[in-house]
């Protein structure tokens, strides 16, 4: 190597270890300035925003520090959570909402004219049957009227196809509202149907002042049974993980598949010691059993999940206990799997 081509290399890896320096120096300035935990999400947001890769979260945060707020972990992972809401926008539903209004408003419309026109029915027949009884003009007179009588009765039979469309759509857009928030291959309710769930409960469980707890499972080693059984067979024991999970289902318990082979379960009135003892009653029975792949009779061996369980109102925000029992299912993974494992309460 020549020296020339040395010195270009070194200068080089000098160059961008000067930047990749600065740029970890701002992150840590943007971090200690507002006194937030060193985690994944604080240091991937202090990179969005000092680095302008995220314009709105950017105008938040100076908008917020010009206001002299706090810049905190709560309020960060909120506005973070609103612009994903944002991004996601649920198009289906605002189109639905929409549709409804309209399709609602129309068979008003629809109806009030049919009112009206029966009414004009029924007083030009009180007319036409004073006329019969006179003289000639009277009875052209007649005819004219039972003409217009004819296309009323037409125009009412229309309106009357279009109610029975109208109401035969609101069906079908409640079909696909509810198909919206259901999982196509486990028949459980989908995320965005979780969240809902989630927010309902919430408000249930603070109005009646009952505990709420939120669980989160995820099939152990899953991409296994995928490699060694294929994409099918995989299915069904997705499948069957989420009939045994929602085998807890009920009023007061909801499942759901939180997405891939991840699912979430929502317990309210029960407190963490007992949501975590009705996971771990399901892990233990799918633990104890010993599936069999019906298209090739290879076993699957011992199906298992990990969970982690948080009990939601011991958190200032919703969305920090939902993280909460991610990061216990975390703990669950890294300490050997098949278990579940309460969420560590936070520090006050
Ligand atoms: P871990 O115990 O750490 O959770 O390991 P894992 O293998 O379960 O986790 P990983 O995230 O590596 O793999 C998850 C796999 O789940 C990969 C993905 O292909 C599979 N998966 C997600 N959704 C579906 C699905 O709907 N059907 C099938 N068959 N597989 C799915
Ligand atoms: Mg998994
Ligand atoms: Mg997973």
């Amino acid at each position: 190597m020549s020296g020339s081509q040395q010195s270009n290399s070194e200068d080089a890896a000098g160059a961008s270890w000067d930047d990749g320096r600065s740029r970890l120096d701002a992150i840590s300035s943007f971090i200690l300035t507002h006194e937030l935990e060193v985690n994944s999400f604080t240091l991937a947001t202090a990179y969005e925003i000092v680095f302008g890769n995220n314009e709105t979260l950017a105008t938040r945060v100076a908008q917020r520090v010009s206001a002299r707020e706090p810049v905190t972990l709560d309020w960060l992972q909120t506005i973070a959570d609103e612009a994903a809401e944002e991004e996601n926008a649920p198009e289906l539903q605002v189109l639905v909402e929409e549709l409804e209004s309209t399709m609602g408003a129309f068979a008003r419309t629809a109806s009030d004219a049919r009112n009206a026109t029966t009414q004009y029915s029924s007083a030009l027949e009180q007319h036409a049957r004073g006329l019969d009884q006179s003289g000639t003009d009277a009875k052209q007179i007649t005819r004219v009227v039972k003409e217009v009588l004819s296309h009323t009765r037409t125009l009412e039979d229309e309106l009357d196809r279009s109610e029975r469309e109208v109401h035969r759509l609101e069906r079908r857009l409640a079909d696909a509202r509810r198909d919206a928030e259901v999982d196509y291959l486990t028949g459980l309710p989908n995320r965005r149907a979780f969240e809902m769930i989630f927010e309902r409960e919430l408000n249930l469980a603070c109005e009646k002042d009952e505990p709420l707890c939120v669980a989160f499972c995820d099939i152990d080693h899953f991409k296994q049974v995928n490699d060694v059984h294929g994409h099918e067979a995989g299915d069904r024991v997705l499948r069957y993980v989420a009939e045994t999970l929602s085998s807890i289902s009920g009023e007061r318990c909801h499942v759901a598949r939180h997405g891939g082979e991840e699912f979430g379960a929502i317990f309210r009135g029960l407190d963490v010691m007992e949501a975590w003892a009705a996971i771990d009653e399901v892990r233990d029975k799918l633990a104890g059993q010993r599936l069999v792949n019906r298209a090739t009779d290879v076993p699957f061996g011992q199906i298992t999940f990990s969970a982690g369980v948080a009990w939601v109102r011991a958190y200032s925000q919703p969305r920090t206990a939902l993280r909460a029992a991610d990061d216990a299912l975390y703990q669950a993974k890294r300490t050997g799997r098949n278990r579940v494992v309460i969420a560590e309460l936070p520090e006050h």
